[in-house]
């Protein structure tokens, strides 16, 4: 049988399996990638790219890219209740409630302040092609998409696949350092028995992907998703939820949709094409709409969480790790958020400048940020039954009970005053998911890749909205504009690229040579910046003297994924001592030059 030698076998060519081709690429790693299916997906999946994600994409030159092809920023600014696009009923086509998201808006200012990308919208069916064509120019990626794994063992030294070039029916073998499961949990996890902990099917979910001309039914652009509500459907999960889908337009005048609807498990229709189309028609109140349908998809609400994401050689990423319900969209920005985080640390062992150990370390930092996530979705999926109750929707009571709830809502009355006032307090709470600022880029990791320097975090956003800048090991490194002449630059984009940063104040020599030095006992680089009056660095704002928790004699240490591994207040010997050894703990322990993994 043929063998292919490779550092790196990915199964899985959607969202995670790509951008880990893309990343360790980038970071001079040749990976084998295998796809079962002869393309990407066709299903619409999700389609909210947070802003960390959308600065993952910066440092890989590819947010220009999305930007330019994806939701403009002024489509994406609000998402919006209604009962009905359509109808002439008393309760038809009402405004429920409409609120600002995403960063759009009233949110516009603290989300530019805090990063220099903005969130995107770009639905999985299309980002999916765009990655794989930015993968493919890529000679270390090497991409083969109808390939299936078909079975896998490993030993001390990698691990062994074989699979199955479904365009000839020949089997191949392909031996690896290591292997990246980005399959969506579908094969390598469960050969692996390893657990997945959490609720399994909470909800089955229908995604209806179709063309129609809605333009005439829409008179607000700015928003990227409206839920439809009614007495007769019940409450948001008995309804359903639209996206513009594009591809040439976002507003009113898309050319695609999706909708989502919820099933009981055990409802038989919601396999059954023929019944999703009248119940979309009856939900918008479009009875003439000839929506064409171009794809349906049966999934299921998870919110379940791999119980280990390292089995020797093998790691699980992405949905294979962790499986959640899309409210607050953190599914596949979460995926492309795991590999940022493998792919360094693969890469530094791989070329010797690590010890296995920090490869523990991938488990240590992703798992409990999937674990919040997990939990964050399911509570702002549920939250829609708040919302429910706002309304004054009564689960299981009769029709004209409900319909009565929302002629009350609507009334013109001190009561309906009363009632909309009710329901504009109460729906805040979904702030928690559309403008779920802190829970996007808010997050930190508390590992042996980290070193603590005895600060306290910044205290939780209970709602996840109000994010806190701080510059402390673990978290993201803090956006700030610094300039260099007349350019704009942002802190985030002096980090990254593979390379540990230091960030230091004006006076730098000594932090140079302590620098030179670290990188001589690990091998690995380190890039010194240094910020301030006199620096090729300027910090105009004064925001990155105020954030940065460190004097001008004080030192930052950046990891490559644009996290903070270690920081010193101030300067001296001892400190200088302290960024050999930081450095050290964070590849994995002490060090010989060139290490092998
Ligand atoms: C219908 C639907 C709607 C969704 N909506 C949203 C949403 O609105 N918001 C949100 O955040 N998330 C949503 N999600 C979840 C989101 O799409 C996922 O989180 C994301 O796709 C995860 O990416 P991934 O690459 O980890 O896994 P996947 O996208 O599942 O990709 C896994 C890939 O591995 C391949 N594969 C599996 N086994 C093998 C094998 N043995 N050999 C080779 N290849 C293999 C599969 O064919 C697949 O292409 C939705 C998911 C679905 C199914």
């Amino acid at each position: 049988m043929k063998t292919i030698e490779t550092p790196v076998l990915i199964v899985g060519g959607a969202g995670c399996g790509l951008t880990s081709a893309i990343f360790l690429a980038r970071l001079g790693i040749e990976s084998w990638l295998v796809e079962r299916y002869p393309t990407t997906s066709p299903a619409p999946k999700a389609h909210y790219l947070n802003q960390r994600t959308m600065e993952i994409f910066r440092e890989e030159g590819l947010a220009h890219t999305i930007y330019g092809v994806s939701t403009p920023a002024e489509n994406m600014a609000r998402v919006g209740w209604y009962t009905s696009l359509g109808g002439n009923g008393e309760l038809d086509r009402k405004t429920i409630h409409v609120m600002d998201a995403f960063g759009g808006n009233s949110l516009k200012e603290t989300y530019e302040r805090d990063s220099p990308c903005r969130a995107a919208n770009y639905p999985q069916l299309r980002l999916e092609p765009l990655l794989l064509e930015h993968a493919s120019t890529l000679p270390l990626a090497k991409l083969h998409y109808n390939h299936e794994l078909q079975s896998f063992t490993q030993d001390q030294d990698g691990v062994t696949g074989i699979v199955l070039d479904r365009s000839n029916g020949e089997t191949y073998q392909v031996r690896a350092r290591y292997m990246i499961a980005a399959d969506g949990g579908r094969m390598v996890g469960p050969a692996l028995g390893i657990a997945m902990d959490g609720i399994d099917r909470l909800f089955d979910m229908v995604t209806c992907h179709f063309a129609a001309d809605l333009s005439h039914t829409i008179d607000d652009d700015s928003l990227m998703i409206r839920w439809f509500i009614n007495p007769e459907k019940g409450g948001s999960w008995g309804s359903g939820v639209m996206v513009a889908l594009g591809p040439k337009h976002y507003d009113r005048h898309s050319e695609e949709w999706l909708l989502h609807f919820a099933f009981q498990p055990d409802d038989p229709a919601q396999f059954d094409e023929a019944s999703v189309v009248p119940r979309l028609k009856d939900l918008l109140r479009l009875p003439k709409l000839q929506p064409k349908i171009i794809r349906m998809n049966n999934w299921k609400v998870q919110g379940v969480l791999a119980r280990n994401y390292r089995a020797g050689r093998i790691f699980l990423a992405g949905d294979a790790a962790h499986r959640h319900p899309p409210t607050t969209g953190l599914g596949l920005n979460s995926a492309i958020q795991d590999a940022h985080n493998l792919a360094w640390k693969l890469a530094a062992v791989l070329r010797g400048q690590a010890a296995d150990a920090l490869l523990d370390s991938y488990e240590a930092e992703r798992r409990p940020v999937a674990s919040r996530n997990i939990n964050w979705a399911m509570l702002t999926f549920q939250n829609h039954l708040v919302i429910d109750a706002g309304i004054g929707l009564i689960p299981g009571a009769p029709v004209e009970i409900n319909r009565e709830a929302f002629r009350l809502l609507f009334s013109d009355t001190a009561e309906g005053a009363t009632r909309r006032q009710r329901l504009s307090e109460v729906i805040k709470t979904q702030r928690m998911e559309f403008q779920a600022h802190d829970t996007e880029i808010g997050f930190r990791y508390d590992s042996a890749a980290v070193i603590p320097d005895g600060t306290e975090p910044p205290p939780p956003s209970l709602m996840g909205d109000v994010y806190t800048a701080v510059a402390r090991p673990g978290h993201r490194l803090p956006h700030v504009w610094l300039t260099q002449g007349d350019r704009r630059v942002s802190t985030l984009d002096l980090v990254g690229h593979g390379r540990f940063t230091l960030l230091v104040g004006p006076h730098d020599a000594e932090w140079r040579e302590a620098a030179g030095g670290a990188a001589v006992a690990s091998n690995a680089a380190i890039d010194v910046i240094a910020i301030g009056d006199g620096a090729d660095y300027r910090d105009a704002s004064g925001d990155w003297a105020r954030l940065r928790g460190t004097d001008d004699q004080g030192a930052i240490l950046v990891r490559p994924d644009g996290h903070v591994g270690w920081r010193t207040p101030t300067g001296g010997q001892a400190a200088q001592r302290g960024l050999v050894d930081a450095l050290a703990a964070i590849l994995g322990g002490k060090l010989k030059v060139g290490l092998a993994a």
